[in-house]
């Protein structure tokens, strides 16, 4: 969907049951710049076929929100297309551990039969490991053509999450460090990293932006834009003061 001038996301892409995964773009006159790839193949397909429709004649870069593989699982559709990836230099995925998240998908299938004919595959098929090849290791601007966009540190859900910010939009894309309508995942990673994300949503809280795009759920806009950040700031805090995550 068409967000603003330049802003798009493409939402509700295929994950795991309840979750759905959104991607996005910022098309600059020159470059556009893709934001996050899916967690397979197909999806990656689906943002650069959209990627490419909205503004043919652009060169494509991409780049990771974070580590985890429902956001970095397309990377390889990209990278064989001679596509940068940007991402935290901290993100240097296995393929240990890229099989170890097919068998995962694969054991919450709930049909036995299905299960046992690792049917998994279905979803990964033509999805390959890549790891981003454009490290980040701090802020920094990028220039679209006609549209500087901002890169930010927003460590917290992992400390390899990723914000991009259009100011001439004031579209945000902020991967997990944000969920609307899902309970943010809290998981990952230990309280110290609750209370980095904490300073991370009051980044996000001083660019004042009028659309988010959250790694899942429905785009933010308007008025849900400083609730969500509130819905998510008193998840964290109140995991913070009960030392444990609300999924735990
Ligand atoms: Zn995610």
């Amino acid at each position: 969907m068409r967000l603003s001038n330049r802003c798009f996301a493409v939402t509700g892409l295929g994950y795991r049951a309840p979750w759905s995964v959104n991607a996005g773009f910022i098309t600059g006159d020159e470059t556009t710049l893709i934001i996050d790839t899916g967690a397979n193949a197909a999806a990656a397909a689906t943002i650069h076929g959209y990627a490419t429709t909205a503004r043919p004649s652009n060169r494509l870069l991409a780049l990771d929100t974070e580590r985890h593989f429902d956001h970095i699982g397309g990377n390889g559709y990209f990278r064989a297309r001679g596509i940068d990836v940007y991402g935290h230099a901290s993100i240097q995925r296995t393929e240990d551990e890229f099989r170890a998240e097919i068998s995962e998908f694969n054991g919450e299938i709930s049909n036995p039969a299905r299960r046992s004919r690792q049917e998994s595959q279905v979803f990964y098929h033509g999805a390959s490991l890549a790891n981003p090849n454009r490290p980040i290791t701090e802020d920094f601007r990028m220039e679209l053509g006609n549209c500087e966009i901002e890169v930010l540190l927003t460590p917290g859900h992992t400390p390899s999450n990723i914000s991009v910010y259009a100011p001439s939009d004031g579209a945000l894309y902020c991967g997990d460090c944000l969920t609307n309508g899902y309970l943010p995942n809290l998981d990952a990673g230990p309280i110290d990293d609750w209370r980095v994300w904490l300073k991370s949503l009051e980044r996000i809280a001083e660019l004042a932006p009028r659309i988010i795009v959250t790694g899942h759920g429905p785009v933010a806009t308007g008025d849900e834009v400083p609730r969500m950040l509130e819905r998510v700031r008193e998840i964290l805090q109140q995991s913070i003061e009960a030392g444990r995550s609300p999924t735990s």
